[in-house]
């Protein structure tokens, strides 16, 4: 493995990494993977995120409400957030946040509200935003048609969608990020998806613990699979693995505004 990777979406802060989430941190650059971008999910896991961020120079810290819980935060969340995101440099975007009408845990129209209001608060802190969207298409391209004027270059995480959507995206300014579910051998639209997206437009992530990619669909994931996502692309496209790297792990780095 090439030492040039970052997992640009990674829930470390998972309940599920505390058994060996120290080690995991420790051995990360021997497996390539230089960075990770942590989400927050909440407010409390928000600052659990900053907190890792604080620890592990490895570790940037994104803060934010997810769509899952929209319906329970408090009432002055954005406060909290403002105040976590102001306090610390190692906070360098708002995630994660979206739309998900599969689960559609809160009422969509609470999901809408609060991922509004949190794109407003990235553009007051100038921000990126890394972005969920789950059966919420059709909203989520005009919520983002309404709102990216004025947003810092921003990211859709593990994207699923078809070429046309991710066009939209695109041209609207945003980097498609591909996770394991671009190395399942079945999917095939994606892998399409993956072909088209240019790779100056392209981020790689885990979304640890969750959708580990092949071959190790099933386990718990990890940063350091992040490589496999960038193997699966890299010859999707017929890429030298190397030029692949370098070029996504620049797009990182320019999203965050890290240097
Ligand atoms: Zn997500
Ligand atoms: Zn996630």
């Amino acid at each position: 493995m090439p030492l040039n990777l970052f997992d640009m979406h990674a829930h470390l802060t998972d309940e599920r990494f505390d058994v060996d989430r120290a080690f995991i941190l420790n051995d990360l650059q021997k497996e390539g993977v230089n960075y990770v971008l942590n989400m927050g999910t909440d407010i409390e896991d928000s600052k659990a995120s900053v907190r890792l961020a604080n620890e592990r120079s490895s570790v940037f810290a994104a803060i934010g409400i997810h769509p899952h819980v929209a319906s329970e935060i408090p009432e002055n969340y954005l406060d909290k957030l403002s105040e976590l995101a102001k306090s610390n440099d190692r906070v360098r975007a708002i995630g994660e946040i979206g739309l998900d009408y599969h689960y559609e845990l809160s009422p969509s129209e609470t999901q809408r509200k609060v991922f509004i209001e949190q794109i407003q608060l990235a553009k007051d802190l100038s921000l990126p935003i890394s972005i969920h969207s789950r059966d919420a298409t059709q909203d989520m391209t005009d919520i983002l048609k309404e709102h990216s004027k004025g947003l810092k270059r921003s990211i859709i995480h593990c994207f699923s969608g078809s070429k046309e959507t991710a066009k939209i995206y695109m041209d609207l300014g945003y980097y498609i990020s591909f996770a394991g579910p671009v190395t399942f051998k079945t999917a095939y639209n994606l892998q399409d998806v993956a072909k088209y997206v240019p790779v100056e437009n392209m981020l790689i992530e885990t979304d640890c613990p969750y959708l580990a990619p092949t071959p190790m669909r099933g386990n718990r994931n990890e940063p350091k699979y992040v490589g496999y996502i960038a193997d699966t692309i890299c010859n999707l496209k017929g890429m030298v693995f190397e030029d692949f790297c370098d070029i996504v792990y620049k797009n990182s780095f320019d999203v965050l505004g890290l240097k």
